[in-house]
């Protein structure tokens, strides 16, 4: 009997390469679908993971050669090569697509009236031939898309952010009250969130009336770089990104302490995000593709988080660790200098999540990680040099 076919989107990348495998490692035929475009970026900003990425052929045949499994792969740009893409869906039908294919680093997007460009049609595009594509070809496949958290805008603490839609009460024109569920308002904070909110809409639509199972995954910052199956072998390694426009606060961190640097904390430090280890990150896509329900009445909205903290707790955190100092530096973002966050994620840990918490991981990521590779380090990559 054939094995479930899943088509990766974008499964070159960070999240997507583990997930790959981890979902080969479950039973399911891989094929991955990416153009190659952040290989392409490092090279264009002049930066490069910390650690060292084999080319794709490389980790293919890797894989090959320890699990007897070939993984397929189409070098294709899902954004602007629409054909070969629907012919792809027409010949594996797939009974999952995993969508992971756009551009996302919110620095990025806001680096130049080019990158914006692109990252709005890269992004939309990409999505929207997705729809389109499954439409054409009348799959009854299952859409899983990386959404982001920060689509909610900015938390507060007087309120748990919920999963993607909010009870609102309306009075109607005969003065009663009627209580009604809507997506979550949108508040992105840069161009790249934009394009994420812009990607809830087109999801509504192509649910509501083409009928398209899709689970919109709303994640936090990924952190961690290596899942069991990424460690199997050094050629099989994900990226390590710390530069200023696609490390996230905490591998900045993570690398200054290990390169003896100060922390540099941005603005308050009191500003509170979202984090999940890429782990959970690849648990979490096996757990949605595992529970689609036959008919969608409506997206499926999951917000993929296990725990938040303050920036200056993480900082702290690290400080303690490592004894690393901490440095206040302006922020550079524009955006609140502190808020609270209160995260509603019961729909995955429902499914079977078990959170891997940061206090438990953060000091192997700084010795197999940071350390081991320190030698690639390049100090001039880490400030950022996108302000908005
Ligand atoms: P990534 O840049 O490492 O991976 C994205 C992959 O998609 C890359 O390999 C890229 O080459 C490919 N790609 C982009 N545009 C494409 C196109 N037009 N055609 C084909 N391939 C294309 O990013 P990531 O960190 O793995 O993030 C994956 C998804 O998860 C993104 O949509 C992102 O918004 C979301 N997400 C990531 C994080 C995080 O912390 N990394 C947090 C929240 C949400």
């Amino acid at each position: 009997m054939r094995r479930p076919r899943v088509l990766v989107l974008g499964g070159d990348g960070f999240c997507g390469w583990p997930t790959a495998l981890h979902l080969l490692k479950q039973g399911y035929d891989i094929t991955i679908i990416d153009n190659l475009s952040r290989r392409a970026i490092d090279k264009e900003l002049g930066v490069s993971s910390l650690t060292p990425i084999q080319s794709i052929e490389t980790r293919l045949q890797c894989v090959l050669q320890l699990t007897g499994s070939k993984i397929n792969f189409h070098l294709l740009d899902i954004a602007n090569d629409y054909d070969a893409f629907l012919d792809v869906l027409k010949t594996y039908q797939p009974t999952a697509i995993v969508h992971f294919a756009e551009q996302r680093a919110a620095p990025y997007s806001m680096k130049s009236s080019l990158t914006k460009r692109y990252t709005v049609s890269n992004n939309i595009n990409t999505t929207h031939n997705l729809l389109a594509a499954v439409v054409e070809s009348q799959l009854n496949c299952h859409i899983v898309h990386l959404g982001t958290m920060g689509v909610y805008g900015y938390g507060t603490a007087a309120m748990k952010i919920p999963e993607g839609y909010l009870d609102i009460e309306v009075r109607l024109d005969n003065g009663e009250c009627q209580t009604q569920q809507i997506l979550y308002p949108a508040m992105p904070g840069s161009i790249y969130h934009m394009t994420k909110a812009q990607d809830q809409l087109m999801f509504a639509y192509y649910n509501k009336n083409y009928g398209l199972r899709i689970t919109d995954l709303h994640q936090g910052i990924v952190w961690g770089t290596q899942t069991v199956e990424t460690s199997l072998d050094e050629r099989l390694i994900n990226r390590f990104d710390y530069d200023g426009d696609y490390g996230t606060v905490l591998n900045r961190f993570l690398m200054q302490s290990a390169m003896g640097y100060d922390l540099t904390v941005h603005g308050s430090g009191r500003q509170t995000r979202a984090f999940i280890h890429i782990s959970d990150t690849v648990r979490c896509i096996q757990l949605a593709i595992g529970s689609a329900p036959e008919i969608f009445s409506r997206v499926r909205i999951m917000n993929q988080m296990t725990e938040t903290h303050r920036l200056c707790d993480l900082a702290l955190m690290i400080k303690d660790m490592t004894g690393a100092n901490i440095n206040y530096v302006s922020n550079p973002r524009n955006e609140a200098s502190e808020n609270e966050l209160f995260v509603e994620n019961a729909n995955l840990r429902k499914l079977g999540l078990e959170p891997r918490l940061l206090q438990q991981g953060l000091l192997k990521e700084i010795t197999d990680i940071a350390k081991r590779y320190s030698h690639r380090f390049d100090p001039d990559c880490i400030p950022c040099r996108s302000y908005w």
